[in-house]
Parts: C-alpha cells; sequence; structure tokens
C-alpha cells in the first residue's frame, strides 16, 4: 500500500516540496502511522510569502460585505461537512468521536459566522478639531501568521482565520505537526467557497516553521496557541519586526467551590473541567478548592461519577467519552506527573494508571485521575499537566481560598460555585483570570472574549474586540482652513 503523503497547501492548491522532507502522523489511538506530511522548506516558505501577498492584494480590495458572504460560505460547507471532519479530529487527535461531532467543527464555524457579521460593521470615526477635522479608518494589518496547538486543531485554525480574514487580511497557518490535517480541509472549503488563492495557506511543520513565521518580517502579526514557554520564544522571535502578537497560552485555573453550592453541579463542572478531551483543554479547573463544610460529600459523588460514568475507548465509538492522549511522550509526561503527586504526598482518590481499553489496547490513554490531600506547593498543583489529573485541595475562608487561587503566575480560567451570587460575583472579580464562569464551567462561545491574565496571554479571541486586534487604525487630518504657518 503506498502511503499517503499530504503536501503544503498554498495558493489554493497542493504544492510539493523541494527537500522532500516529510514528517510521520500517528493515530493516538491506535499507535499506527496514518498518513505522512512534507514539511515546508525554503521553496514552500518563499512561495507562501508571494502568495499570501497577492492573496491579501485581491481580498482587501473586496468590500466588506463580499468577504462576509466568502466565509458565511465557508461556514456552510462546514457544517455540511460536520461528520466528516470530526472523524479527522478523532484520527488526528485521540479525543471521543461524541466531542468533536457537536463540539470541534461547529465551535469554529460558529467563530467565523460571528466574524463574518462582524466585518460589515467596522467603522471609523470622525470629529471636528476647529474648521478642520480628521476621520479614522481601521485598515488590515496584512500579512498574518497562526500558530496553533494540536489539542482543537480545525477548531484553532477557525478561530485565528475568522478575525484575520474578516478584518480583510491573509493568514499563513500552521497547524501542530500532531495535528495537519484539520487546517488543510478549512484551506480547502475557503477555496471551495470561492476566497482568492493566497488568502489562507497552510505549512506543515514543527518547531522550525513556526520561527520562521514569527521572524519573517513580511508578516505583521502572529496569533500563537500553545504552551507558555513556546509563547515567549515566538514574543521574542516576533520583536525582530515588532510584530503585534496575541497569545493563548497554558493555564492552572482553580474551581472554587463553596458549601452552599449545588454539590452535583460543582462536580459536574469539575469533572467537564478535567476529564473532557481526556483533559487536554486550556482552561481546565485543574485546582479545585473545595469548602470543609461539604468536602466529603463532594468526594463521594465525584468519585462515585468517575468510576461509574468514564468509558475509555476507541475514540470513534459514540459511547466512549474519554479519548486516547496525544502522543506517547505526552502519556508519559502525565504519568511521571501522577508518580510526583504520590511522591510528594498527595493520595489517589481514584485512577493514576496507564488504560488498555479493550477497543484500542495500543492507545496512550491515561485513566481519569483525582488527587486529595494536596498541598498548594506540590508540582501537581503548580504546574499544568494537560492530561486527565484533578487536585482536590480544602478551604475554609473565602480570603483565603481567594488568595490561594491566585498564587500562580497562570491567570487564562477560573470558576466559582456558589447559591449566594453577591459571593460568586464578589469572589470572582478578585481571581486573575481572563476567561471566568459562575456555576459553569467551559462554554466559550464566539461572542465571548477569551484570553488570559499574567503568562496565560496577551490579548483576546473571539468577541469584538478581537476584529479590532487585526486592523490599524490610520487617522486623516483634513484641512478646511488656511494653513498657519510662520514661514
Ligand atoms: P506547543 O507550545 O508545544 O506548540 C504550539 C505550536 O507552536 C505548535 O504548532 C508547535 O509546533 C509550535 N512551535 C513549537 N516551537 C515553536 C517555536 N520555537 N516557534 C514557533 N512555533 C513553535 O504547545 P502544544 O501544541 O503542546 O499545546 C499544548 C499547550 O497549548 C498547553 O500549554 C495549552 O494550555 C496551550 N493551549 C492554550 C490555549 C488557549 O487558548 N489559551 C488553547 C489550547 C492550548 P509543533 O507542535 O509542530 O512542534
Amino acid at each position: 500500500m503506498t502511503a499517503v503523503v499530504y503536501q503544503n497547501f498554498i495558493h489554493g492548491a497542493f504544492v510539493a516540496n523541494q527537500s522532500k522532507e516529510t514528517f510521520p502522523v500517528v493515530n493516538p489511538a491506535t499507535d499506527e502511522v496514518m498518513y505522512h506530511v512534507e514539511v515546508a522548506d525554503e521553496y514552500i516558505q518563499k512561495q507562501a510569502i508571494g502568495s499570501a501577498q497577492q492573496g491579501f492584494s485581491k481580498w482587501s480590495a473586496m468590500t466588506p460585505v463580499e468577504r462576509s458572504r466568502i466565509l458565511n460560505k465557508a461556514v456552510y460547507l462546514l457544517r455540511e461537512r460536520n461528520d466528516e471532519l470530526a472523524k479527522v479530529e478523532v484520527l488526528d487527535t485521540g479525543k471521543p468521536i461524541q466531542e468533536a461531532d457537536c463540539v470541534d467543527i461547529q465551535t469554529g464555524a460558529d467563530v467565523i459566522e460571528y466574524f463574518a457579521g462582524l466585518a460589515p460593521t467596522q467603522m471609523g470615526a470622525q470629529q471636528p478639531v476647529g474648521e478642520d477635522f480628521f476621520y479614522t479608518r481601521q485598515e488590515p494589518l496584512g500579512i498574518c501568521a497562526g500558530i496553533g496547538a494540536w489539542n482543537y486543531p480545525l477548531q484553532i485554525a477557525c478561530w485565528k482565520s475568522g478575525p484575520a480574514l474578516a478584518a480583510g487580511n491573509s493568514l499563513i497557518f500552521k497547524p501542530s505537526e500532531e495535528t495537519p490535517l484539520g487546517a488543510i480541509k478549512l484551506a480547502e472549503i475557503f477555496i471551495e467557497a470561492g476566497m482568492p488563492a493566497g488568502v489562507f495557506n497552510v505549512v506543515q511543520g514543527a518547531a522550525k516553521v513556526g520561527e520562521w513565521l514569527s521572524t519573517h518580517p513580511d508578516i505583521e502579526k502572529v496569533s500563537f496557541t500553545g504552551e507558555v514557554g513556546t509563547g515567549k520564544k515566538v514574543m521574542q522571535s516576533a520583536a525582530s519586526n515588532l510584530k503585534d502578537v496575541t497569545m493563548e497560552l497554558g493555564g492552572k485555573s482553580p474551581l472554587i467551590v463553596f458549601d452552599d453550592a449545588d454539590i452535583s453541579e460543582a462536580v459536574s463542572a469539575a469533572m467537564l473541567g478535567n476529564f473532557y478531551t481526556q483533559g487536554e483543554i486550556c482552561t481546565n479547573c485543574t485546582r479545585v478548592y473545595v469548602h470543609k463544610n461539604i468536602y466529603q460529600e463532594f468526594l463521594t459523588e465525584l468519585k462515585t461519577r468517575t468510576e461509574q460514568n468514564i468509558v475509555a475507548g476507541d475514540p470513534l465509538d459514540p459511547n466512549v467519552n474519554l479519548g486516547a492522549l496525544i502522543s506517547k511522550k505526552h502519556q508519559q509526561l502525565v504519568l511521571d506527573y501522577i508518580e510526583q503527586g504520590k511522591q510528594e504526598g498527595a493520595t489517589l482518590l481514584t485512577g493514576g494508571h496507564a488504560l488498555k481499553p479493550e477497543s484500542a489496547p495500543n492507545g496512550y490513554f491515561v485513566a481519569p485521575t483525582v488527587f486529595i490531600d494536596c498541598s498548594d506547593e506540590m508540582t501537581i498543583v503548580k504546574e499544568e499537566i494537560f492530561g486527565p489529573v484533578m487536585s482536590v485541595l480544602v478551604f475554609e475562608d473565602e480570603d483565603e481560598v481567594i488568595a490561594r487561587a491566585n498564587d500562580t503566575e497562570l491567570g487564562l480560567g477560573a470558576g466559582v460555585f456558589s447559591l449566594n451570587i453577591q459571593r460568586a460575583h464578589r469572589v470572582i472579580h478578585q481571581l486573575k483570570a481572563g476567561i471566568c464562569w459562575i456555576n459553569s464551567y467551559g462554554n466559550s462561545p464566539a461572542e465571548m472574549p477569551v484570553g488570559g491574565y499574567q503568562q496565560s496571554g496577551i490579548g483576546r479571541e473571539n468577541g469584538v474586540e478581537t476584529l479590532n486586534n487585526y486592523t490599524q487604525t490610520k487617522s486623516v487630518y483634513v484641512g478646511m482652513s488656511k494653513i498657519d504657518s510662520p514661514f
């Protein structure tokens, strides 16, 4: 059987590289190579920039309404192909089809639709200054770059292309080397929807290709999703020509459950915020602070539901709700964290080991894991694990829990469960986090801006403000009176 090899997607077509260098892509649920992908070598990189320049000229000259129509056609195609695309994401990421089927493509399409709707509403301002006046124009930046993580590959490509393209920019997108196919599918859909060639190019490869994008002098902005450490490197590279940056980075988010909370609801949130997408979600509430009065009751329900309701196995089986981790290396990393948790004195309430489900015995599974007897200094409580590992901590007092929740350099998400509305708002307003939930966890509609405080990021995705982050303001001063000159 000949192996399938995907090429880079440049100027509306697949283009062969010259180096012949490729990398394999493995199905995390089977440990088998599914296909290979060509690396974007120097030849491809040059083509990508030339094409993006041409794409930008055409696309930025179109009216926002014209751009909007094309983006909406792409939204239609994304939704029409939901099942096929969801399967692509399952095979690349190892996540359950029951998630991909209703979340990944839909929430990606929602964001493109949202920005397609907003594009024609962008307006400048006008103000008189004496007899003269000035006006402003919101102009696109030019060529932008998107660099994505592997946990929501197609959704991330949509979340970056939606605002970038709606504002009239072209985008060169690099998906993670582990999940390269979703972005290619999106590129094909954009072309089918009538987008000019070069507006959305996909380049493939690992860090080297990401570095090239972040340093290239013709790229005006880089929007990055990934780890904090990589984000810092990307920012350093972007400083070479003072690129604008958006950074969507990691987190170690707290969930605070007060003793007046609906306990079952809080357990649902804690499970969603730790085990959905097998724990590979940036906003996960991996530090769960539970008030001492309800601690035992919370643990009993959490243990029962974790042990009875989670089904690991072949992610293509619609009954499976816990998939495989992205790679063998990542599985080992998560297991190492679990080992460290035990060594530092935390107790396993449940889980704490790899899994070999009958339907996917070679997959990189880790059992949903809950640690108790945790303290704030433990490594598992401090560092992002990015797997299904929850740490439960006890608290007694509101001020104490706020201080502990804020004792981190990160600041992506935070949640509060309480039926006392004043307390819920009071506490959430004091938490250092950009994405907060009260009596809920994880929902992220297109209309809501998302992004991190502190080292969890810079800038926002989604929401109205993001469209402005893909434009620059041009001020035009118009003289109506005679120039007042001493010369
Ligand atoms: P990484 O930081 O390892 O990689 C992210 C992307 O950057 C990948 O495409 C990667 O390529 C690329 N890359 C790696 N090195 C460089 C470099 N020096 N310059 C430019 N690009 C580079 O993150 P992961 O893919 O491991 O994703 C998991 C992380 O992403 C977690 O920390 C998670 O919290 C965060 N994340 C944040 C989100 C948010 O919205 N805040 C959402 C989703 C995830 P390659 O993978 O091919 O090596």
